[in-house]
């Protein structure tokens, strides 16, 4: 199975993504957490994405697209991705569609989780204080979540054209927001 959490920063997808490793032995391929790891090593492509991360700014189709191919094949291999943070981009999705069709695979479901504006400001506040993320700083956030409603919510449309989206309520408890994921992965009633 392949499924793609989205959702603006902050929604919970990368919590969620988690649980769903450890419940059903997927595996994650989140385009944020490769990215802060070229930093951490201090690689060329760290280098190159450092800025335009902190700032709160999409670092290139190109980039993330190739990260996404150097795992998808073991991804796949091992029963299915998680996508968290990718696609962001009408061009990335169409891009992940290719991809998955030359292993023969496909995306089989999009959860989107929905949490308003003034609880992702809430949250990354304290995630901020909590972790120190450099991009969760107030100005940055606010750049990532105009990102966010400019490049990413226009995939939206392009998934429910596919009949693959179900949208979930993110403001409540970690442990209901995953009971709803399950049952629209299971395909129960909510
Ligand atoms: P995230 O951890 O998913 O919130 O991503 C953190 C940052 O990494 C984003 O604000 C972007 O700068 C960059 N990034 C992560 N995934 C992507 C993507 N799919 N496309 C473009 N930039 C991305």
């Amino acid at each position: 199975m392949n499924l793609i959490l989205f959702g603006p920063p902050a929604a919970g997808k990368g919590t969620q993504a988690k649980r769903l490793v450890e419940a059903r032995g997927m595996v994650q391929l989140s385009t944020g957490d490769m990215l802060r790891e070229a930093i951490a090593s201090g690689s060329d492509l760290g280098r190159e994405c450092q800025a335009i991360m902190s700032r709160g700014d999409l670092v290139s189709d190109v980039i993330v697209i190739a990260l996404i191919e150097a795992r998808l094949k073991e991804a796949e291999d091992a029963g299915g991705a998680i996508f968290d943070g990718f696609p962001r981009t009408v061009a990335q999705a169409e891009s992940l569609d290719r991809s998955l069709a030359r292993l023969g695979k496909q995306i089989d479901h999009v959860i989107r989780l929905k949490v308003d504006d003034a609880a992702l400001l809430e949250r990354v506040a304290v995630r901020f204080a909590d972790q120190g993320r450099p991009d969760d700083n107030p100005e940055s956030f606010k750049v990532r979540l105009d990102a966010y409603n400019r490049n990413t919510a226009p995939l939206l449309p392009y998934y429910a054209d596919k009949s693959l989206l179900t949208e979930i309520d993110g403001m409540g408890a970690i442990d209901v927001v995953a009971e709803a994921i399950d049952a629209a992965l299971d395909g129960s009633p909510t």
